[in-house]
């Protein structure tokens, strides 16, 4: 039994946070907000529900029926469950959320379900901590899902004048790069191209990060091939994945004597926003990122 639950009693007022998606088994969400409710001395309890996507209006429902505090959303259920809260009364979607076309976390306000996005500032809040200074320059996302839309929005606040997306689709990168420049008309070109632009090192060469948000390296552990060496030497590499040990990604950048760092301090730091948002109160500095580092057997 982990610390967090050890301090748990559960009783008549307990109260509740959750999680939907499908898988869900494996998140690391029930350790990061169980052990600030524990640090906090809060009686509520946060937990995982594998949900199907035909039962995912009535899942949502529940948030409001049951009085949950609030309900983070994951794979494969973020769009749909913005497209959910669109056309539901008594429910609104912050604009990032909109922007993203994605919901990741649900607040219930007194039974109004208030749909937000934290992982486009949960990537902000974890690039700048990591002195991530894209500014005026180049990145390069890898990818064109939820993710990478995020990827980009949290770039382009940190001053990127640049994005080249590449992905394995190019016509999906081309759709996301023409969404986001609507919004960045003046200030932020998008390049859409494939994932051969990757062993272009003219490209890497102008690049002061490159993201992967793509799910390339999960499944196949495998990633396309990528001119690590022409990159400069303070340029950022982050994978959006993180595991116990270094990715498929990350690996070769690592040999290079590149910066790295994988997505757990995104995940940390999206799992804190949600965590604020579903109770009204920051969990303690420090205390989800720690469960998280323990979750994945890390330091
Ligand atoms: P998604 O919408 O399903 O998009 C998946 C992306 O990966 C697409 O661009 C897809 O390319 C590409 N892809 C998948 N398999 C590939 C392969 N074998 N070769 C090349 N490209 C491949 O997923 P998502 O929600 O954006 O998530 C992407 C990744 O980010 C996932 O690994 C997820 O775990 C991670 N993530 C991490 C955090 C965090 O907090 N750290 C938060 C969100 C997501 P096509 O368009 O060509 O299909």
């Amino acid at each position: 039994m982990n610390a967090a639950r050890s301090n748990l009693q559960i009783d008549g007022a307990t109260g509740a946070a959750v999680i939907y998606g499908d898988p869900v088994a494996h998140s690391a969400s029930p350790a990061m907000h169980n052990a600030a409710y524990a640090a906090l001395k809060m009686n509520r309890v946060y937990l995982a529900f594998r949900v199907l996507a035909p039962r995912l209006r009535s899942a949502l429902d529940a948030i409001d029926s049951l009085g949950l505090a609030g309900a983070n959303i994951t794979v494969p259920h973020k769009e749909s469950a913005a497209r959910a809260i669109m056309g539901r009364r008594n429910a609104q979607l912050s604009a990032e959320a909109y922007a993203l076309g994605a919901v990741n976390a649900i607040a219930n306000r007194h039974g109004t379900l208030l749909g937000d996005n934290t992982d486009a500032r949960g990537l902000e809040a974890d690039l700048r901590a990591l002195r991530c200074a894209p500014r005026g320059g180049t990145a390069i996302v890898i990818g064109a899902g939820g993710a990478a839309a995020a990827a980009v929005l949290a770039l382009a606040r940190l001053g990127a004048v640049r994005i080249v997306l590449a992905n394995r689709t190019v016509k999906r990168a081309a759709n996301l790069g023409r969404r986001i420049t609507e919004a960045h008309r003046h200030t932020l070109q998008i390049d859409p191209c494939g994932l051969d632009a990757l062993k272009d090192s003219k490209l890497m060469a102008e690049a002061r990060v490159i993201v992967n948000a793509s799910a390339m390296g999960l499944a196949t552990r495998r990633f396309a091939p990528l001119a690590y060496g022409a990159a400069p030497a303070e340029c950022l590499f982050y994978d959006l994945i993180y595991s116990a040990k270094p990715t498929a990604f990350l690996k070769p950048a690592i040999a290079a004597g590149r910066r790295t760092a994988d997505g757990a301090g995104m995940l940390a730091a999206q799992g804190e926003l949600s965590f604020q948002l579903f109770n009204g109160v920051a969990p303690p500095r420090g205390v989800m990122r720690a469960a998280l580092m323990k979750y994945l057997g890390r330091k």
